[in-house]
């Protein structure tokens, strides 16, 4: 279980003497097997806040713990798919990918681990000799996802992993993470600003305030798994839910947004 206990993070500026505050006093937990997906403006700390559970970042207040520890820095027991991709750009797309087991110290470079079913999952087959410079941003963001899934961890910290991500791509390998984390069970949180993912994906959607970061508003998603396998946007808890995200998000904003309003009426049985 991740505790995110009274965490406000503050970043000192270096042109000013006062700093920023990027989180505001959130708590919040996330149970064992739970994947949390977190909508909100950007620059609300969203990031931020993933950086404190990945140890990467050290609250100015309060603390993150896991099982009852304060975590003070990554472990192997946590995995990060960065906004940017962080790869490593002398290396290939199999070598970026196998950089993960060599972190956990098993499978040193050259040993035997077999990388194919998990570079065939995020559709990078044929590019596994490729350089991250021949990639386009959307797949070097699903070399970074297979590492992370290769890493198999306990929990998967994902920040806006699709971001760069083609729409028909990105919907397809939403229903392979849904698939993964039905089969694994890992506890994920989950950050994106399209509000359509975070419900398809999220047992609960956390959405936060403008910066400061504040919780705003957290919704449970009651729509049964697997999402992909049925009309999960037809159903009238996800319309509803839908609704009021969106008008959180961007129902008070005048201006466009990627995110159309909500059209579709419930009609399948009610
Ligand atoms: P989000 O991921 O929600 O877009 P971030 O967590 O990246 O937001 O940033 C929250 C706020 O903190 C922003 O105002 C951003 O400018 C600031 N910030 C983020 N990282 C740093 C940093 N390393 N140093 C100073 N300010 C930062
Ligand atoms: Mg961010």
């Amino acid at each position: 279980m991740i505790e995110i206990d009274h965490v406000s993070i503050e970043y000192p500026l270096s042109h000013a003497p006062f700093s920023i505050l990027a989180v505001d006093d959130v708590s919040m937990s996330v149970r064992e097997g739970e994947v949390v997906t977190i909508l909100g403006p950007s620059g609300c700390g969203k990031t931020t806040l993933l950086n404190a559970i990945a140890g990467l970042v050290h609250p100015t207040a309060g603390e993150v713990r896991l099982d009852g520890a304060r975590i003070d820095r990554p472990g192997p027991d946590r995995a990060v798919v960065f906004q940017q991709h962080a790869l490593l750009p002398w290396r290939t797309v199999s070598e970026n990918v196998r950089l993960s087991v060599e972190m956990k110290g098993s499978g040193r470079a050259g040993t035997a681990v077999d990388l194919a079913p998990v570079i065939d999952l995020v559709g990078l087959k044929g590019f596994e000799s490729a350089y991250p410079r021949e990639l386009s941003g959307g797949m070097q963001q699903r070399v970074g996802l297979a590492r992370a899934i290769l890493a198999d961890p306990r929990i998967l910290l994902m920040d806006e992993p699709f971001g760069a991500v083609d729409a028909l791509t990105r919907e397809v390998m939403r229903q392979e993470i849904e698939r993964i984390l039905i089969d694994t069970g890992k506890t994920v949180i989950f950050i994106t600003h399209s509000i359509d993912e975070a419900i398809l994906l999220g047992d609960r959607v956390v959405v936060f305030s403008p910066r400061p970061g504040r919780i705003e508003f957290v919704g449970q998603v009651e729509l049964p798994r697997p999402r992909y396998s049925y009309d999960a946007r037809a159903r009238p808890e996800y319309i509803e839910l839908r609704e009021q995200l969106w008008q959180l998000l961007v129902g008070g904003l005048d201006g466009s947004t990627d995110e159309p309003a909500p059209g579709r009426s419930a009609n399948d049985g009610t």
